[in-house]
């Protein structure tokens, strides 16, 4: 990329110890100034604040012709080592060169003297996440759509050899079309040809796979994506991740053991078909679950209705596919 990332020297707010080790470093990264101009000569006018993670804020930003889009600002204090900057750099290089109706579009990257951004397809709809927040289950049908989106979008990320490793309702977001798009590629990294990468630690408790947890090294790693999807997909009909738990150890040893359960009550109803399509892909052993195109042929697709579209509506009641 044309990032160079120039540091310039942050002032200590206070010479006190900081008290607040854990503060999310994106409260760093103040509201942006009112208009940004790059180093190329384009205008930008920020808009509203879209939301936070754990490394950046989100904020609307107009171009000059007054399109919208979501600039992803990451605070240059925050990026105190190479290590941060070199990851910073990666999410940036590898979501650059995605191109795919279910991913959220890199549009361009920039900084000024404070931040760094990275100017993404806007997405106004909000994530899977928010979704099923105001809604608590989704139904079968719209399920079955959303799954096929996000499996597309996955299947064009592994046959480029890109493993997203942070796959999760959070990170999956609705464009205005209601069609969903894959977003931030921050632990996202490529395969060698030949290589099988050892797993890390990344990702978020709930949707970890076990593999990564025993830190065995078999193979590909592009099956903690598939175990993510079994994950994400339970969550979706049954109202919670299934290994959710307060303790994020416990989770860890409900993953370990595969120690999970479908609902039993007459509020949560599940097919037995998309308990079978669940709970092959909830495989311990990463070459046991089904490949994405497997996926795809299991009955539970064929086995209800199939939603042309989505709507806005969604968001907020359950649709009538009657
Ligand atoms: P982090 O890498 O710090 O976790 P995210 O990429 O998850 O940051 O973005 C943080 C928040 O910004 C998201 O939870 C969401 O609310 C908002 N956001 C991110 N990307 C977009 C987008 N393309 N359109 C609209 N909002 C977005």
């Amino acid at each position: 990329t044309n990032l160079a990332i120039v540091q310039t020297p942050v002032k200590p707010v206070s010479d006190k110890p900081a008290k607040k080790k854990k503060e999310k470093l994106s409260a760093l990264c103040k509201t942006p100034p009112s208009i940004i101009r790059t180093r190329g000569g384009r205008g930008y006018h920020r808009g509203l604040f879209l939301g936070e993670g754990g490394f950046a804020r989100c904020f609307q930003m107009k171009d000059e012709s007054g399109e919208i889009f979501a600039a992803k600002t990451v605070a240059k204090a925050s990026i105190k080592n190479e290590k941060t900057k070199t990851k910073l750099l990666s999410e940036i290089k590898i979501h650059k060169s995605m191109s795919h109706i279910n991913i959220v579009g890199f549009i361009d990257c920039f900084e000024d003297d404070t931040n760094v951004y990275i100017l993404l397809e806007i997405c106004p709809n909000g994530s899977l996440m928010d979704l099923l927040k105001t809604r608590k289950t989704l139904t079968e049908p719209e399920v079955r759509f959303f799954m096929v989106q996000i499996i597309g979008a996955i299947r064009y990320l592994h046959s480029r050899r890109v493993i997203h490793r942070d796959l999760k309702l959070g990170n999956i977001f609705f464009d205005p079309e209601m069609n969903l798009k894959i977003g931030d590629f921050g632990l996202a990294s490529v395969l060698g040809p030949h290589s099988s990468r050892k797993y890390t630690i990344c990702g978020t408790p709930n949707y970890i796979a076990p593999e990564v947890l025993e830190g065995k090294n078999t193979g590909h790693s592009f099956e903690i994506d598939i175990w993510a999807i079994g994950v994400m997909m339970y969550a979706l009909l049954c109202g919670k991740p299934p290994f959710q738990s307060k303790d994020v150890q416990v989770i860890y040893e409900r993953i370990k053991q595969n120690d999970y359960h479908f609902p039993n009550d007459d509020k949560v109803q599940i097919s037995n078909e998309a308990k079978k399509l669940i709970s092959d892909i909830l495989a311990t052993n990463p070459l046991q679950r089904p490949s994405l195109e497997d996926i795809l042929e299991y009955p539970w697709f064929k086995s209800g209705s199939f939603p042309k579209k989505i709507t806005v509506e969604s968001l907020r009641h359950n649709p009538d596919f009657s």
